[in-house]
């Protein structure tokens, strides 16, 4: 068979129907798809042992003789077993096959095979079962490094192993895609050697040249795809030039000075605004750093400008929060805010709609359905986005596209998990960045603890005594309802027993606290109810507060010192480090008390980590290699195309090799239209195939 990349795998023998359906699930449907495929693992099936010597750990490969015609028995009805004795001369092993009565015929007495499975001692005998094997003289399988492939339902590895060793071929005919003097100064090897050297790799050292190369490539195309991005946003060029005013202005309608940092950040935004291209700036800044008055800047800047600004919250809560904030600050500079969230009602929504359109709002907080509701501006000129990791590549990309009259909006992302390096370079490699490193002046920093179980009784007398200097508490818990038999508080609470809003606070109101006024807030209540219960508590109407992780992002009271993280073993580190966030913000000595009953060593020493450091950094660095990067900003939350091969955080190096080369191509060739480039362009649109309307 002649095999191309487009040869479809229907064409493949043994491929059917119903197995190409199975294979399409893993987006394969042609020979080149097998080719990029890349395994996530290998197999060393290299060495050979002798039955007597082969290790009775993992699996091996083991070089025997039938001794014997297989004997094919029916046990019970659906179940086929094949017996066969095989020897060497050091032993013999015994073979037994479940439901693969074709293995009767397959193996004969007299010859010889290699077996690759586990070897295990059942009495006197060694044993094996379901063992892979060829004929010796026919090895392909085995007496090689197998590549491990992701599988699916009803496709075997090694279905998957040999219809890629028959695309191979068509590696041959493929193109070199990165340009000739990249490899020869990065010492790559070229892309046919790679693709089979990634699949069956002839050793380890091929192995290791086939990936670096690969994994280069992946980077590479990355690198070139977000220099373009930036640089049509350079290219974009009419952002609503928004003249510099009096900060001072500004800086009277704020309750307290403004720090450093603040400061120096208002002055880079500023800047950004009045630059004439479009703003597109991260501001980083712990939790507490006083992030909202530099949007309240921006956003200032804007309707002073006679445009609009619109500032996104990850959650209702916080919108409103913001909402509230922003209309006090800005309401004695005739600015009016708005607020704008999906469970408004469809009149309330029409009337905020309208008042954007004709332009009286000037500063409109909401949620995602800001954006996605088709809401028409007058003059938008900003976009503030809080706390949204999710705010990725794509989706700024996908806003530049939105401003009015051929410009663009500004754009400020705001984000107080401090992002690795590493990954922050590659996230927000087209992004400005600013940085808030120091927090207003008077805050204590935030004790943690990290407590047991038996400790509940005297954790609950210091609630008592916080409240009664006036303080506030919160108590997060990881669930919104009681699962039917968890334990009461104080009891011995079985490791998975997780503390669950609603009962939690019942039991507490009654049982712990009578005389103190205990509500809840959780993601399932109705909004109405969600804004009473925060407000109750921001005018400290309610003392304790017993909520799951909503607060997490940005809700701000002062008055609140301590904060109680129920089952805080189930929270990522960044996530506690945002949740103990909530305390510490006014000038109270502030406390965050982690109670866990987890037996894990590791899970203690990570909230350890915790209570002995504030540096969100540091933090989320431990986060990271806890959990990897999917997991750190949730499924591919960045917007950033899946790297197969590359590891965001782990190759660094190659990643700064990857992007001084994809600089270096671009200042030869901005457009990429050299002909010799193409193939790099066609790559780098397929890459980031998922994020249509950038490369067009
Ligand atoms: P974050 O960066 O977490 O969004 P916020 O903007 O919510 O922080 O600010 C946290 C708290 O600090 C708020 O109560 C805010 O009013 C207060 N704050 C912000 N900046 C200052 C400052 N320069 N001096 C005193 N308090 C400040
Ligand atoms: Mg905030």
């Amino acid at each position: 068979m002649e095999v191309t990349r487009n040869t479809p795998l229907t064409d493949f023998p043994g491929v059917g129907e119903a197995r190409a359906k199975k294979l399409e699930r893993l987006g394969l449907t042609a020979a080149g798809d097998l080719l990029s495929w890349y395994p996530r693992d290998y197999e060393d099936r290299r060495k050979v042992y002798e039955i007597q010597n082969a290790p009775l750990e993992g699996r091996v490969c083991v070089s025997a003789m039938a001794a014997e015609h297989p004997r094919l028995s029916r046990v019970r009805k659906g179940l086929e077993l094949v017996q066969v004795k095989v020897v060497d001369h050091t032993a013999a092993l015994h073979l037994t096959f479940f439901n693969q009565g074709y293995v009767e015929r397959a193996i004969r007495a007299g010859e010889e095979y290699i077996f690759y499975g586990s070897v295990e001692v059942r009495g006197r005998r060694r044993t094996m079962v379901n063992p892979i094997f060829e004929r010796i003289d026919k090895q392909s399988f085995t007496g090689c490094i197998m590549p491990v492939y992701r599988l699916t339902a009803g496709i075997s590895n090694h279905l998957l192993a040999s219809l890629t060793r028959q695309a191979l071929p068509c590696a041959e005919g493929m193109a070199e895609t990165l340009p000739q003097y990249i490899r020869q100064e990065h010492s790559l090897a070229a892309a046919e050697f790679s693709l089979k050297n990634i699949h069956f790799p002839e050793d380890e050292k091929a192995l290791d040249l086939a990936r670096r190369r690969l994994a280069f490539e992946e980077l590479f195309y990355l690198a070139v795809g977000l220099s373009f991005l930036k640089s049509r946003r350079d290219k974009v060029g009419e952002g609503v030039c928004l003249p510099p005013r009096s900060k001072r202005e500004f800086l009277s309608l704020l309750p307290f000075p403004p720090t450093q940092a603040q400061s120096r950040v208002m002055d880079e935004v500023a800047a950004d605004m009045a630059s004439g291209r479009p703003m597109n700036r991260l501001v980083q800044g712990d939790v507490g750093s006083g992030k909202t008055a530099v949007a309240a800047f921006a956003g200032w800047l804007c309707a002073r400008g006679d445009c609009q600004a619109a500032l996104m919250a990850p959650t209702e809560v916080l919108a409103e929060q913001h909402f509230k904030s922003l209309s006090a600050l800005l309401a004695p500079a005739g600015v009016r805010v708005g607020l704008l969230t999906g469970s408004m009602t469809a009149a309330e929504k029409k009337k905020i709609r309208a008042a954007l359109e004709s332009g009286e709002i000037g500063f409109v907080v909401g949620t995602h359905a800001l954006i996605s509701e088709g809401v028409a501006f007058r003059r938008l000129a900003l976009i503030v986005a809080d706390e949204q990791h999710r705010f990725g590549v794509a989706q700024r990309a996908a806003l530049a596209a939105k401003g009015g009259e051929g410009s663009s909006p500004h754009v400020l992302v705001m984000s107080a998990t401090p992002i690795p390096r590493t990954l922050a370079l590659i996230i927000y490699g087209d992004l400005d960045v600013s940085v808030i490193d120091q927090l207003p002046p008077g805050r204590t920093p935030i004790a943690t603890y990290v407590v047991r179980e038996d400790k509940r009784q005297r954790m609950y007398g210091f609630v008592r005594r916080q409240v009664a200097e006036g303080r506030q508490v919160y108590i997060i818990c990881p669930a919104v309802e009681e699962n039917p038999d968890a334990a009461l508080p104080g009891e011995e609470s079985p490791a998975l027993n997780l503390k669950a809003v609603k009962t939690y606070a019942e039991t507490l109101q009654r049982e712990v606290f009578p005389d103190l006024r205990v509500d809840i807030l959780h993601g399932k209540m109705k909004p109405k109810e969600k804004e009473a219960a925060m407000s109750a508590f921001a005018r400290g109407e309610t003392q304790v507060l017993v909520a799951t992780t909503v607060v997490e992002v940005g809700v701000d009271v002062p008055n609140a010192s301590l904060i109680i993280i129920e089952n805080a073993d189930r929270f990522g580190l960044s996530q506690l480090h945002q949740l103990r966030g909530r305390v510490g913000r006014g000038a109270h000595p502030s406390h965050c008390v982690l109670i866990t009953g987890t037996r894990s060593l590791e899970a203690m020493e990570r909230l350890r980590t915790l209570a002995s450091t504030t540096d969100g950094f540091k933090i989320s660095e431990e986060d990271l290699k806890a959990r990897g990067p999917g997991d750190f900003f949730g499924n591919r939350q960045h917007g950033l195309p899946q790297m197969r091969l590359a590891d965001l955080t782990g190759d660094m190096r190659l990643l700064s090799e990857a992007q001084e080369a994809a600089k270096g191509l671009l200042s030869r060739d901005p457009q990429l239209a050299q002909p010799e480039n193409r193939p790099v362009w066609e790559r780098v649109r397929q890459l980031f195939s998922d994020t249509p309307d950038i490369f067009n």
